[in-house]
């Protein structure tokens, strides 16, 4: 058995941050000897919550992990994994449907990348139904979001549709 380090690079909007997502981080901040929470500066999609706010919800929800860090990711994703000494790129999987946008991404970020290997993590089952386009949709109709995300994300989202 070799003694190299596995750094995971775990890249999303997280606009906002789910319990969806928190289950995965936690999952595999219990796998990997370090992973990086990227969140990406470059997408095209307009987001509800700044850069800023994006990276204070994630810090503070995250802050019991160990052998994790959150980070911004300024430009192309596997130039920002080779940079920071990553191998793999996580992502989750709700369903087929993800499973179709994420392929293509993965097999281009192979090419692109430098051999960077993509692994999908499957949700919990309690967790599949989450997403932030949704919980957004809930939270802007007034109900309340608590079930869904963390304490800190409830209460920005309240903040945000006042
Ligand atoms: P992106 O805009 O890059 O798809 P998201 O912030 O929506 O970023 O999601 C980041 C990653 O987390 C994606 O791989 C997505 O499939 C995954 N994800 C989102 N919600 C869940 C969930 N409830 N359970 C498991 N994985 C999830």
């Amino acid at each position: 058995m070799s003694a190299s380090t596995t750094i995971a690079l775990y890249p999303g909007s997280f606009d906002p941050l789910t319990n969806g997502h928190l289950d995965i981080i936690e999952r595999a901040s219990h796998i990997f000897d370090h992973l990086i929470v990227g969140i990406g500066a470059s997408q095209a999609k307009s987001t509800l919550f700044s850069l800023e706010e994006r990276l204070g919800l994630l810090s503070s929800a995250t802050k019991h992990l160990k052998h994790m860090e959150v980070a911004i990711i300024p430009g192309l994703l596997v130039d920002f994994a080779e940079q920071k000494g990553a191998q793999v790129i996580l992502r989750g999987l709700r369903s087929e449907t993800d499973f179709s946008y994420e392929f293509p991404m993965a097999m281009m970020n192979r090419r692109i990348g430098h051999n960077i290997e993509t692994l999908f993590m499957a949700t919990s089952d309690e967790y599949a139904y989450i997403s932030s386009t949704l919980v957004k949709e809930v939270a802007r109709l007034g109900k309340s979001v608590e079930a869904f995300v963390p304490q800190q994300v409830a209460q920005a989202l309240q903040e945000k549709f006042k």
